[in-house]
């Protein structure tokens, strides 16, 4: 069904919006001008993403707005204006110089969302160190893969995060040198630093030294279809984006109180939940905690949030729960709800008019896109299902693929309605401008001067953009995009299991569940036992946020003649789709499952997303 529009009247608005004639802001805008409106660092010594963030407006007239409120788990609240922030990041900063460590050198932050991650964060750009923050939900396998591929030789953590997850495969990572704890005051495990310590004794003084726009500040690890996670490497320069799209697709004002939910273990989470507001000069809310309906709708009243960036998941939790625990809040500060990461349905957009009156505005992009790249604006009616149009500065196109391995091309599609690839043409300032070591797999991502971004999408006649689903085979659990190979490969690691085909099945709250279908070794039985070991297998290491909610025992998986598991069969079959093209496969497939070899597992939905 469609379902109506959202009309919309720019003087209907509580403040004048920052894009205010969709056609007009496009053809008007430049990339030039956007970096203009930035600071640079002083000497016309480059551009630091941490200048833009913090010492700007510490040394300007804002110094003593909040810069983060930070609501701990056990309800203290925590105000760091931005000239403490300069202060905490300059100690930072000079501690990793202390340590010896060099620019360029990678900073791994595996934290809850303290304070600690934030000024380490920001000090080691300053440092202009490569930040690189995981999820805290994480488990030692997937901490593991990231910091050997990125060669961390820092990492941040807390006590117990290192104790559980890191302290045990400590020499695997062979170039870790230094593991600054934040909360090492009551003992320190062996082998770390106090964080405290080391702040206390650096200089508070600090001066970022040149900085090429073009040097790397931020890897984010990303998963593909095959092989190991992929670290896009973002730039300095990428500041511009990140601001540009929140005043476009955000609507950031400077006295917004603005909260994004994302943990910055998440591109969102950073991007939008620590360096655009900062660099706006908005005051942001940090939560610790997770998600909880009476929590949130208290911090969105309470601290009077003026802009919400949330997630699909999150929003499907609090429409599960009802009006009544938000019928008696007083929400009137809210003026604008986003809302990124995985497909928005209609329904969704149209509960926020009805809970908020404030439709909720999706919008689209990825780890490789460093920024927002197609919104709901702030003044343009909203198409509910829809991911909107292109920001300001960026051009789309849905396109199909042609030619061979030797000569690959893309054939632009002019026509409305049509599906195929979505790709943008390359050359925005947060475009990712390599994925770690890996060249060809970078390479392979643009052709005929477009990035390829593996999303299926149509265009409709008025531009607005609608999503299809993945040309492959990612996951995309709670906001969490999931690589099927990184959880294939844990599980082949249990002695008893043979093979594993991994996919994602539908899930009315998480978009999708991780289901893992494993075949065992002749003679070992699929008893409940080795079921739930397996589970608690593979939460062990990959961690709630990653491990199958459900595991089943197969007799044998489909697969392709030279020995790929189909996972495209495998879904097929478990959602009753049409089996496409079936001539590659080894032999017929019958996917009945042996027995009553089926596990599930009940999991905290969203633990470390959105
Ligand atoms: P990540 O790199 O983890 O942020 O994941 C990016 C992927 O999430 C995209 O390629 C999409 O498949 C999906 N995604 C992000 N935003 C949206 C959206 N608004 N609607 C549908 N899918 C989305």
């Amino acid at each position: 069904m469609t379902w109506p529009t959202v009309q919309k009247d720019p003087e209907d608005l509580p403040v004048p919006p920052n894009l205010e004639e969709y056609r007009s802001a496009r053809v008007g805008f430049t990339w030039d001008e956007a970096r203009a409106a930035l600071d640079g660092l002083p000497d016309g010594a480059g551009l630091n993403i941490a200048h833009e963030a913090v010492d700007r407006h510490a040394n300007g007239p804002n110094a003593d707005r909040t810069a983060i409120r930070w609501l701990a788990k056990d309800d203290r609240v925590r105000d760091i204006t931005f000239r403490e922030l300069a202060e905490l990041t300059d100690r930072f900063a000079n501690v990793l110089k202390d340590l010896g460590v060099e620019a360029g050198e990678r900073v791994f932050l595996l934290l809850g969302r303290v304070p600690s991650l934030y000024i380490a964060a920001l000090g080691a750009m300053k440092h202009r160190a490569v930040v690189s923050p995981m999820f805290s939900a994480f488990g030692p396998e997937p901490i593991r893969q990231r910091m050997e591929i990125g060669s961390g030789t820092v990492l941040v953590t807390s006590r117990r995060l290192y104790e559980r997850k890191v302290a045990g495969l400590r020499d695997q990572l062979g170039s870790l040198k230094h593991v600054l704890i934040v909360d090492g005051a009551d003992g320190l495990p062996p082998g770390t630093l106090d964080l405290e310590d080391l702040l206390a004794a650096a200089s508070p003084d600090h001066r970022i030294a040149p900085t090429d726009p073009e040097d790397p500040a931020l890897v984010h690890f990303t998963s593909g279809t095959t092989g190991q996670p992929k670290g896009a490497v973002h730039v300095h320069e990428a500041v511009v984006a990140h601001t540009a799209t929140a005043r476009f697709a955000l609507d950031l004002h400077p006295d917004d109180v603005y909260w994004c939910t994302a943990d910055p273990g998440w591109v969102t989470g950073t991007s939008y939940g620590i360096i655009a507001p900062l660099a706006l000069g908005v005051t942001m809310i940090v939560d610790e905690a997770e998600y909880d309906t009476e929590r949130w709708y208290s911090i969105l009243e309470e601290q009077r949030v003026t802009v919400w960036y949330t997630a699909p998941t999150a929003i499907r939790m609090l429409m599960r729960a009802g009006d009544e625990p938000r019928v008696h809040r007083d929400l009137s500060a809210l003026r604008f709800i986003a809302s990124v990461g995985e497909p928005l349905n209609a329904p969704a957009v149209v509960w926020g008019q009805e809970a908020f009156g404030l439709p909720i505005h999706d919008n689209w992009w990825q780890t490789e896109t460093g920024a927002i790249m197609v919104a709901n604006f702030v003044a343009s009616d909203v198409r509910p299902g829809s991911m909107g149009r292109p920001v300001p500065g960026i051009d789309v196109a849905i396109v199909h693929r042609v030619g061979d391995d030797e000569h690959p091309g893309v054939e632009v599609v002019e026509e409305p309605d049509v599906e195929g690839e979505l790709a943008l043409q390359a050359g925005w300032p947060s475009m990712f401008r390599a994925y770690l070591d890996m060249p060809e797999r970078y390479a392979s991502c643009f052709r005929d001067g477009w990035y390829l971004t593996r999303d299926l999408a149509r265009r409709d006649a008025d531009g607005y953009l609608w999503f299809l689903g993945r040309a492959d085979d990612v996951i995309k659990s709670a906001g969490h995009l999931i690589g099927p190979t990184e959880v294939e490969s844990v599980l082949t690691a249990h002695e008893a299991v043979v093979e594993a085909g991994v996919i994602g099945v539908p899930d009315p709250v998480a978009g999708e569940v991780v289901k893992a279908f494993v075949t065992l070794y002749p003679g070992i039985e699929a008893t409940d036992e080795l079921l739930r070991e397996l589970r608690g297998f593979a939460r062990k290491r990959l961690g709630p946020a990653v491990a199958p909610r459900e595991i089943v025992v197969a007799e044998r998986l489909p697969k392709t003649r030279s020995g790929k598991i189909m996972r495209r069969l495998l879904k097929a079959r478990e959602l009753g789709l049409p089996e496409g093209d079936l001539s590659t496969l080894e032999t017929p497939y019958d996917a009945t499952p042996p027995g009553a070899a089926g596990t599930s597992a009940p999991q905290g939905a969203g633990e470390g997303a959105p």
